[in-house]
C-alpha cells in the first residue's frame, strides 16, 4: 500500500450508524476480527459502562466535568448528547491512524455523523438498518441491557434518527440487519471493496 511519494497510502474512515439494538456492534466486532488493517476509534462518554465494557476498550468513560472540558478544548472531531449522555470522537487518534495508512472504524451517531462531515468530507457511511421497529424493540429487550423507560427512550430516538439518516444523512451504503450471519458476510464483502479502491 503506497501512493505515488513511496509513503503509505492514506487510510479510509468508515462510520457506521444505526439505531441501537440494530446490531451494529456485534457487526462491527465481526468486521474487525475479520479484515486486516482496520483500527477501532475508540470514543469518549460520560455514560456508565455497561457489564463486560472496558475503560479504553468500549470507551474512554469520563465525568460530564472532564468531557465538557474536552469540549471546550477542541479535542473532539464532532461530539453529541445521544439519550442524555455526552459521546464524542477524539479527534488526534484519527490523524495518527490514517497518515499511518490503516483504515479507522467508527461508531457514530447519525446527528454526529452530518457534523463529523463537515471536517471529514471524505469518511464513507454505513447505515445499519433493523428490519423493522417492532424488531428492534425485541431485540433491545432481549438484550437485557436497558430498563423499561430507557428502551421507550431509546425506540423513540430510533425513529427520529432514521428518519433523519434518509432524509439528510450522507450514507453511501446499507446493511439491513434481518439474518445476522449474513449481514456479517455483506459488511465484511462491502468494507473489502471499499478499502481496496
Ligand atoms: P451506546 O451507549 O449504546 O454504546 O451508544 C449509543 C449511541 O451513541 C449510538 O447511536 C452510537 O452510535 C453513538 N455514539 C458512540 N460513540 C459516538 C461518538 O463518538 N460520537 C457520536 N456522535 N455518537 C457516538
Amino acid at each position: 500500500m503506497s501512493n505515488s511519494a513511496g509513503g503509505p497510502r492514506r487510510g479510509k474512515i468508515l462510520v457506521f450508524s444505526a439505531a441501537s439494538g440494530a446490531g451494529k456492534n456485534t457487526l462491527i466486532d465481526h468486521l474487525l476480527a475479520s479484515v486486516p488493517g482496520l483500527v477501532y476509534s475508540v470514543s469518549a462518554t460520560t455514560r456508565k459502562p455497561r457489564p463486560g465494557e472496558a475503560d479504553g476498550v468500549n470507551y474512554f468513560f469520563l465525568t460530564v466535568d472532564e468531557f465538557e472540558r474536552k469540549v471546550a478544548e477542541g479535542e473532539f472531531a464532532e461530539w453529541e448528547k445521544v439519550h442524555g449522555n455526552y459521546y464524542g470522537t477524539p479527534r488526534a487518534f484519527i490523524e495518527t491512524v490514517l497518515s499511518g495508512g490503516e483504515h479507522i472504524v467508527m461508531d457514530i451517531d447519525v446527528f454526529g455523523k452530518a457534523k463529523f462531515d463537515e471536517a471529514y468530507p471524505e469518511a464513507v457511511g454505513v447505515l445499519i438498518v433493523p428490519p423493522s421497529l417492532d424488531h428492534l424493540e425485541k431485540r433491545l429487550k432481549a438484550r437485557g441491557a436497558d430498563d423499561a423507560g430507557t428502551i421507550r427512550l431509546r425506540l423513540d430516538n430510533a425513529r427520529v434518527e432514521m428518519d433523519f439518516a434518509m432524509a439528510q444523512g450522507k450514507y453511501e451504503h446499507y446493511i439491513v440487519n434481518d439474518d445476522l450471519e449474513a449481514a456479517k458476510d455483506e459488511v465484511v464483502r462491502l468494507v473489502r471493496t471499499i478499502i481496496d479502491e
